[in-house]
């Protein structure tokens, strides 16, 4: 995975770091761990088994329809939930199938948001 670091991705200091087509940026401050990169290339797994473009479509459509349901828009889109889920899980890709996000479209009753990363929220906060 190629990361490059700029102040100016993503453009919203609200989001620390963004994929972009299977390249990771991320703002100069923001810790870089082993969970993240696999969280991004969850991410890109994604991306490539939809031709990289329709995911993007996908990703905006699912979280404008979000934000008029219950909960938090962005961790409720199903290719975040999916990543989310399977962060900590560095096997995850290895036995992941294809479309794998499909699973996670359908909201169940109680899906809890997922556990922000401490250190990288706290550092979301700075000033600059
Ligand atoms: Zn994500």
């Amino acid at each position: 995975m190629i990361i490059i670091r700029t102040k100016y991705l993503p453009p919203s200091r609200n989001y620390s770091a963004i994929n972009l087509f299977g390249v990771f940026f991320v703002h100069p401050d923001v810790q870089v761990n082993k969970r993240l990169i696999n969280h991004e290339s969850i991410h890109t797994a994604q991306m490539r088994e939809l031709l990289y473009l329709p995911f993007y479509i996908i990703y905006l459509v699912e979280w404008l329809i979000r934000l008029f349901l219950k909960g938090n828009a962005y961790f409720n889109i199903s290719f975040e939930r999916e990543a989310y889920k399977n962060e900590s899980n560095y096997d995850y890709l290895e036995q992941r199938k294809h479309y794998s996000w499909t699973k996670y479209l359908r909201m169940k009753n109680g899906a809890k948001r997922p556990k922000p990363r401490k250190r990288f929220r706290r550092k979301l906060n700075k000033k600059y």
